[in-house]
């Protein structure tokens, strides 16, 4: 049943237009995962291999997401992988509110059919739309309650940086690696 809605909704993500991140996509990313899981990883939206393939957390940043899964026994599939917003800003620019307003309800009907016990947010956005009024780097590596409004009723929040953030700063990497081995 749970994967039986996910996939609706991954059906609407895909044909949807309600805001003008649909105007230059290749596809839209919905995002993937067990659907039975109590873990969502959360980050901000598609990147070029992302928009190419459909399928977030592909290529550089994806490759280091998988590396710091593994080092506490996980596979990507074990868990749910997903974004803010499911349309690539072009060039990688960052999501506007108004986009990220009107791609909220997709990401809140996600959580309320996951139900996840944890939700980890990868960057600055996912970490705006959890756990609002904190910043990325005094609150990485340590959980919050959530706001339920989210859809995510029952889950604590753990804030990490996002894994491009790390390629493109080397010594966030050790800090990424610090916290993920910390994760509750
Ligand atoms: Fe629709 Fe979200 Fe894509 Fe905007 S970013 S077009 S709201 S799926």
């Amino acid at each position: 049943e749970r994967k039986a809605a996910l996939d609706a909704i991954a059906r609407e993500v895909q044909a949807c237009r309600r805001c003008r991140l649909s105007e230059q996509r290749t596809q839209a990313v919905p995002g993937e995962g067990h659907p039975d899981t109590e873990v969502v990883f959360v980050g901000e939206g598609p990147g070029q291999n992302e928009d190419r393939l459909g399928r977030p957390f592909v290529g550089a940043a994806g490759s280091l997401l998988e590396g710091l899964l593994a080092m506490v026994g996980w596979r990507r599939d074990e868990v749910f992988i997903t974004n803010v917003v499911k349309c690539r800003p072009p060039g990688n620019r960052d999501p506007e509110p108004d986009e990220m307003a009107a791609c909220a309800p997709f990401l809140r009907r996600q959580m309320e059919i996951l139900d996840p016990a944890l939700v980890v947010t990868l960057g600055r956005f996912s970490l705006q739309t959890f756990m609002p009024g904190d910043t990325i780097s005094r609150v990485h590596g340590t959980t919050r309650p959530i706001d339920p409004a989210t859809g995510a009723r029952a889950a604590t929040g753990y804030a990490m940086y996002h894994p491009a953030a790390a390629l493109r700063q080397v010594s966030l990497r050790e800090t990424m690696e610090r916290d993920m081995a910390a994760i509750p």
